[in-house]
C-alpha cells in the first residue's frame, strides 16, 4: 500500500473491488451533450434533480455482478482498462524486438493471468517468508520481522513512510503512524449492534477459512480457529488504540515533531533500533508520529500478546496481503469475506481486470506512458488548462466578494491561490522501472519486488527536498486530487475524457462536469482541511481568530445539512468526516458557475438553448449526469463509515438545495425540496 496520508481525492474507489463488467448502457447525448436518454423528465428537477438528471440512467444501468457500486466513473474506468487490456496483451507477446517497457508490463500481466502456473506453486512463493516468521522464537525479533514484510509491501503493526514535514513542506520526514488492522476501519473491530458483530464473525470465520487453507497448502495441521481469535483481539487492541477518522481530518491531530530518541519512550518493548536500520532509509533522527498514543498503547499489547500469537498475526498480514495471487482457493476466499460480505459484490471479476488492475498498482507509470499514446490527446490537455486558468479566476473574484472575510485574511488567501500549481494529465518525468525484476512465471514474487521497489523508493526521501512534480495516481486513474503540502492540483489524463471533458459537447455541459471537478479541486485547498496549510504548504495558520470563526460558522452549516441524509436505512451520513468533500463540491460549483457567467456576459458562449435547455440549466444537468450510480445496500454502509466523500445522490442534491442560482434556472420555488430554507456556502 502506498502511502496517501495527505492525498484529497475527488472519489474513492472501493480499495477491494477489482472492475468492471461491460454494460449495455448507450448514452443519447442530445446537440448539447446531455445525456437525454439518461434523464427520468416524469420528475421535477425542483423536487429531486437527481432522479430528474440520472433517473432513467440508473434504471437501465443495474449494478454489475462483478461490481459493488456502478456510476459514471465506474464506466469510464471500464472504457480505461479496455485499453491498458489490449496494450498489456500486446506487450506480452515475447518478442526480440520488445522494449524494455514491454518487457515489464507485458510479463508482469502474463504471469498474474497464468493461473495454472499459479496453483501449481501453491503457497510456495511465500514459504520463505513464512519460514522467516516461524523462525522468530522471541518478541525481541518481532521489530526484525516487521521491518521485513514492510519492504515487500505486507504492512504489519503500524505504519511507516517518508511525507512532506507538516511545518517545512520542502522537505520529506520519516513519519510513523498507526496501522495494522485489517477491516477498513477501527469501528468495525469496537461497534457493538447487531451487523457490526455479526461482521466480526465473519470475518473470523474467514480468518479460520484463510488459516486452514494455509495448513492444508503446507500439509501441516493447526487450531485455526485459536489463530483466528488470537489475530482478531491483536487487531481490536490496535483498533483500540487508533484515533478515529473524524479526528484525523484535523492535520494538527497528526502533527507530533519528535525524534528517533523518543521512540523508546513510547514503545519501550519494540526495538525501533534494528526496524529503522533494517528499513536501510538515509540516516535520520527527526520524525513525525502521527499518533503518539497508539505507540505508548502498542506497548502494553505487545507486552500482553505472546510470542506465538504475534507470529500468528504476521503470518495473517501476509497471507492477507498475498491472496489476490496465490492459488484460486484463497482468492475466492478473499473475495467471499472482503468483496460479497462486506460490500455486497455477488461475483468475482474476471482474472483479466484484475490482472490489468495489479499492473496498474505495480508498474503504473510505466503502463500509463503506453495508456497515454494512446488514449490522451493534445485538445484535452490544452483544454483543461484554460479550464483549470478560468476557474482560478472565479476563486480570486469569489474571495475578492467574500463579505465574511477581513482584508487581512484575503491577502493571505490570495498568495496561496497565486501558489497553487496545475498538473494535467500525466508526469513530466517518467519512474523508472529497470531495477524491479519482473519474470513470467513468478506472479507473487512480481508483486513482492514491485511494492518493494516502491517502498525503498518512498523511503529514500527520508530527509531529501519534496519532488512536486511526482505523481500519487496514475495516468489512467479516473480522479482527480488536491495535494495539501504541495498545493497543486491533479488531474489523471484518465478522467479527461467523455463524460467528464467531451470534445463534442457544448461549452455549458463541459463546465458543469470537468469545471466542477476542476473548482472541486481548487476549493479543497481553501476547505476545513487545505486551509490550515499555506501557499508553500505548510501547515501554518494564517486566518485571523474572527475570519476562522466565520469559517467554522459557515462550515457547520454544511456539516448538519449532510449528517441529515440518509443513504440506506437506518445509516446517517457522518458530516464532520463528509465536510471537506462537501465543501468543495458546493464550493467547486459556484467556482464554474461564475466562470460560465462571464462566459455567457463576454459572448464568449452563446445563450442559446439547446435540447431545450438554457445554457445554465446544461450545466447543472452536466454536473449531476457525472455523479449518476446505483450501489449495493452493504458498500453503501462502508461508505458512510469510511468515506470521506457523499453518496452521489446527496453530492447532487445536497449542493443544488443550496444554490439560488439553481432555483432560478429550474424556475424552482420556496417550499421545493430542493430549495433549501437553510441554504450553506462557504464558499
Ligand atoms: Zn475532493
Amino acid at each position: 500500500m502506498r502511502p496517501r496520508l495527505f492525498v484529497i481525492a475527488l472519489w474513492t474507489p472501493l480499495a477491494f473491488t477489482a472492475l468492471a463488467q461491460v454494460p449495455s448502457y448507450e448514452p443519447q447525448p442530445g446537440k448539447s451533450g446531455v445525456d437525454l436518454g439518461a434523464m427520468d423528465t416524469n420528475v421535477s428537477p425542483c423536487t429531486n434533480f437527481y432522479q430528474y438528471a440520472c433517473g432513467n440512467w440508473r434504471a437501465k444501468n443495474p449494478i454489475p455482478p462483478d461490481q459493488s457500486r456502478w456510476g459514471r466513473f465506474n464506466e469510464l474506468q471500464l472504457r480505461n482498462l479496455q485499453i491498458e487490456r489490449e496494450i498489456l496483451e500486446k506487450a506480452a507477446q515475447a518478442s526480440p524486438s520488445r522494449s524494455a517497457i514491454d518487457q515489464k508490463i507485458g510479463d508482469f500481466y502474463a504471469a498474474c493471468m497464468d493461473e495454472k502456473g499459479i496453483d501449481q506453486r501453491g503457497v510456495a512463493p511465500i514459504q520463505p517468508t513464512l519460514d522467516s516468521i516461524k523462525a522468530m522464537d522471541s518478541k525481541e525479533q518481532l521489530a526484525a520481522q516487521v521491518a521485513k514484510l514492510k519492504l515487500i509491501g505486507v504492512n504489519g503493526v503500524f505504519g511507516f513512510f517518508a511525507v512532506p514535514d507538516f511545518k517545512d513542506a520542502s522537505v520529506n520526514i520519516a513519519n510513523f503512524d498507526q496501522g495494522g488492522i485489517s477491516l477498513p476501519d477501527r469501528d468495525y473491530y469496537l461497534k457493538t449492534d447487531q451487523r457490526s458483530v455479526d461482521l466480526r464473525k465473519a470475518y473470523e470465520q474467514h480468518l479460520v477459512v484463510m488459516f486452514d487453507l494455509l495448513a492444508r497448502s503446507l500439509n501441516t495441521t493447526w487450531d485455526s480457529k485459536a489463530k483466528a481469535a488470537a489475530v482478531l483481539k491483536f487487531e481490536t487492541a490496535l483498533a483500540e488504540a487508533s484515533m478515529d477518522r473524524v479526528l484525523r481530518r484535523n492535520p494538527e491531530s497528526r502533527n507530533h515533531p519528535m525524534t528517533t530518541k523518543d521512540l523508546p519512550g513510547l514503545t519501550p518493548s519494540f526495538q525501533w533500533t534494528a526496524f529503522i536500520s533494517d528499513e536501510h532509509t538515509p540516516s535520520f533522527t527527526r520524525i513525525n508520529v502521527g499518533n503518539p498514543d497508539f505507540f505508548k498503547k502498542l506497548n502494553g499489547i505487545i507486552e500482553q500478546t505472546s510470542t506465538d500469537d504475534l507470529k500468528t498475526y504476521l503470518t495473517w498480514r501476509l497471507l492477507h496481503s498475498s491472496a489476490s495471487a496465490l492459488p484460486q482457493a484463497f482468492v475466492q476466499e478473499n473475495f467471499q469475506f472482503f468483496d460479497k460480505t462486506l460490500n455486497g459484490q455477488k461475483e468475482l471479476a474476471p482474472r483479466w481486470k484484475r490482472c490489468v488492475r495489479a499492473t496498474d498498482s505495480a508498474l503504473g507509470e510505466a503502463l500509463g506512458q503506453k495508456f497515454v499514446e494512446v488514449a490522451f490527446s493534445g485538445p484535452a490537455k490544452a483544454k483543461a488548462l484554460q479550464l483549470v486558468g478560468e476557474i482560478e479566476a472565479s476563486m480570486k473574484q469569489d474571495i475578492e466578494t467574500a463579505t465574511w472575510m477581513s482584508d487581512a485574511t484575503k491577502q493571505q488567501a490570495y498568495a496561496k491561490l497565486a501558489a497553487v500549481s496545475n498538473k494535467i494529465g500525466y508526469p513530466e518525468k517518467w519512474r523508472d522501472y529497470s531495477t524491479v525484476v519482473v519474470k513470467p512465471d513468478d506472479f507473487l514474487g512480481n508483486e513482492e519486488r514491485a511494492a518493494g521497489f516502491e517502498v525503498r523508493r518512498n523511503l529514500s526521501k527520508i530527509g531529501k527536498p519534496v519532488d512536486k512534480s511526482e505523481w500519487v495516481m496514475t495516468p489512467p486513474t479516473v480522479n482527480a486530487y488536491y495535494n495539501p503540502p504541495e498545493n497543486n492540483i491533479n488531474f489523471p489524463a484518465g478522467i479527461l475524457q467523455p463524460p467528464f471533458y467531451n470534445p463534442k459537447a457544448d461549452d455549458a455541459v463541459n463546465l458543469g462536469a470537468i469545471g466542477v471537478v476542476v473548482g472541486h479541486e481548487l476549493t479543497h485547498g481553501f476547505d476545513d482541511q487545505g486551509r490550515k496549510f499555506d501557499g508553500d504548504g505548510n501547515l501554518r495558520d494564517w486566518w485571523t481568530a474572527e475570519d476562522a470563526k466565520n469559517f467554522e460558522t459557515r462550515a457547520e452549516c454544511v456539516v448538519n445539512e449532510y449528517d441529515s441524509f440518509s443513504p440506506v436505512d437506518g445509516v446517517q451520513l457522518k458530516g464532520k468526516l463528509t465536510l471537506g468533500e462537501n465543501a468543495a463540491d458546493n464550493g467547486g460549483i459556484h467556482l464554474a458557475y461564475m466562470a460560465l457567467m462571464r462566459n455567457l456576459a463576454d459572448k464568449t458562449m452563446p445563450n442559446t438553448k439547446l435540447d431545450g435547455f438554457t445554457p445554465e440549466q446544461q450545466f447543472f444537468l452536466g454536473f449531476a449526469q457525472v455523479w449518476c450510480e446505483n450501489a449495493t445496500d452493504a458498500s453503501s454502509r462502508v461508505r458512510a463509515m469510511t468515506d470521506p466523500h457523499s453518496p452521489g445522490q446527496f453530492r447532487t442534491n445536497g449542493v443544488v438545495q443550496n444554490m439560488m442560482e439553481f432555483e432560478q434556472a429550474f424556475g424552482c420555488k420556496e417550499g421545493d425540496p430542493m430549495v433549501s430554507a437553510k441554504a450553506c456556502r462557504v464558499w
